[in-house]
This record gives structure tokens, sequence and C-alpha cells, in this order.
């Protein structure tokens, strides 16, 4: 199909995609994480891009179906199907929508703020999102997390079995920081079972496709254009992308819009999420990350596409 709705042709798009795609593939900078055991196995010569117009048109380049888990890009969803359940002021107040200025996983941003995570962008207040879902079992709130992503991917998602094991066994920092919310008061619901919840968001598998259908469904005012069902409202999608501009690239939030101008999120396992409203969305997966855990490649690749296809939401030409 044709991409529409303000982006350039679709050949003119493909191009552009494998351009940027031949541009950083043997860009060599970035670690791939390894805190969690079994992501430290990724292939850092992995790169793929997918674009999803509101048309549902699609573009696409180099490892586009290769799983991966997509961790702290399920907190943006997480937080739209919360604020589409509960309404997005509960969230606001409960959680807040400033950046920390520190890393994602900062207890230090708790103690400062007296006891409040700030933004649902960090792991403090993703934890805090996930736990204020309606739901009567903590199984659930799980099945409503994945029917949720699932309808902003317009498939079933399955859990990468291997990826919620690793993590689980590892995550003393999340449960520390989920204990340290319920001891301010601010968990709905019990910490060990939030977290497990929130390790499973966190390795359910995507692929550079899935990103970009999730994004372009936010882009659309919250219809996937793909299913053409809506997932939620378009004040929920304007909501989560205002937060994701704030928030979404964590404490190099600033940096990420001056350069590239579009709400966005990253996850450790190198997917990025960037969108452009009313115009469609990118995703990108390349494992190997900076500091702040934003994938290297994936962060070059949307510059580039930014530029070229003129996505800058600050740009008035
Ligand atoms: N599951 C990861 C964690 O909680 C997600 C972090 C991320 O992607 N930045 O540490």
């Amino acid at each position: 199909r044709a991409s529409t709705g303000g982006l350039p042709s679709a050949a003119r798009v493909d191009e552009l995609i494998a351009e940027a795609h031949a541009r950083y593939r043997g860009h060599g900078e970035g670690a791939v994480a390894d805190y969690i055991p079994i992501l430290a196995e990724a292939d850092p010569a992995g790169f793929g891009l997918s674009l999803v117009s509101t048309e549902g048109g699609l573009h696409e380049a180099g490892d586009v179906a290769v799983a991966f888990s997509i961790q702290s890009i399920s907190k943006a969803f997480v937080f739209a199907l919360v604020c589409e359940a509960i309404g997005h002021r509960a969230v606001h107040e409960r959680v807040g929508v400033n950046n920390t200025g520190l890393p994602f996983n900062s207890v230090i941003a708790l103690e400062l703020n007296e006891g409040s995570p700030m933004n649902p962008m960090v792991n403090a207040g993703a934890i805090a999102t996930t736990a204020m879902l309606p739901a009567t079992s903590g199984e659930e709130r799980w099945q409503l997390i994945r029917s949720g992503l699932s309808r902003f991917a317009g498939r079933e998602l399955p859990l990468d079995g291997e990826v919620y094991r690793s993590e689980i066994l590892t995550n003393q920092r999340n449960r520390g920081i989920a204990r340290l919310l319920d001891g301010y008061g601010r968990l709905d619901a019990e910490p060990e079972e939030t977290v497990d919840i929130y390790t499973r968001q966190c390795a359910l598998a995507v692929t550079t496709r899935d990103l970009a259908v999730m994004g372009a469904t936010l882009a659309d005012g919250g219809v996937n254009p793909v299913t053409g069902a809506r997932v939620v409202s378009a004040e929920v999608a304007r909501d989560t992308l205002a937060v994701l501009a704030a928030c979404g690239m964590y404490e190099r939030s600033g940096e990420w819009l001056f350069e590239i101008g579009l709400p966005a999120k990253s996850g450790v396992s190198g997917g990025i999420v960037a969108v452009a409203p009313g115009k469609g969305a990118l995703g990108a997966f390349s494992p190997p990350l900076d500091a702040a855990g934003n994938s290297v490649r994936g962060q070059r690749a949307c510059a580039f596409l930014s530029r070229a296809l003129g996505l800058n939401l600050f740009a008035s030409t």
C-alpha cells in the first residue's frame, strides 16, 4: 500500500529505510546489556528497521523477523491501558509525568522525591503503573496486559519464557524498588506479584514490525492502522505520547527530543519505537546500547529517518 498521511511516497520511504539500514549496519559503538544474563547472548550485529504508516503501509529493512523481548517499551503501552481503564488523572497523581534525570532503575530518584516514582517510564513508575490496572487477581492483570499489548500489535504476542526466567532469577533490584514503593504506600498490589507481572510484560516477544504497528496505533489516535480496531481513545494516545516525549528515553530524553523531535521509547534488549503523530511509527532493533540503555544504531537510524522523512515535531517546514 502507498504511504500517505504526510509521508513521502511509498517508494521514497522504502528507499530511505534501506539507506538508513545500510548507513548504520557497520556501526560498532555500544554494548549489549548483560545485567539480565540471557540478553548478553544477543547478536550485536542484529539490526532491523520497520516503519508503519497510519494508512497501514509497511516499509522495512534488515532483521525485521527477529524476535526480541519488548522490555521497557512495554511501559508505554501498559501506561496507555491503565489510562484507558481508570483515566490519566489517576496515573498522573499517583506516578507523575516528569523526567527523573536519573537512570531507569534508580532507587535514589524514589528517595529524593518522597517515594514518588516520578514517571511511568522508569522501573519504579512502571511497577506502580502495572499495579494500578484494575483486576481481581494477578493472573487476570497479566492477561489484561498481554491481550492489551497484543491489540496494539495486531497479533497475539508470545511470552519469551527464557527471558522471563533469566530476569526473574536476577531482578533483586526491581523487587527492592517494589518494596520501597510499598513502604511509601504507593503500590496498589502485592509487591512480589507486581514485579512478577512487570517482568512478564517486559518478556513479551516482538519484532520491529510489531513495534512499528504498536507505535502507529498511538500515531493514529489509538486505532490500530492494520487491524482497524480501536485500542485506546485518542486522548489516551495523546497523553501517552506526551509522557514519551518527556521521559521515554530516560535521562537522555532531552537530547533525543533535541536531535530527533519525536516521542519514543527504548528497551534494554535494543528496541526503540518512535512515533510521528498522524503519520506513523518507526520500530528499530539493534542490541548494542549507550550508557543510558538506548540502542546506538537505533538512535542513529531514527535521527537520519526523522530528518529525511520530515518527522521532527518542532520543524515548521
Ligand atoms: N525488564 C527490564 C528491567 O526492569 C527493563 C529495563 C529496560 O528495558 N530499560 O530492568
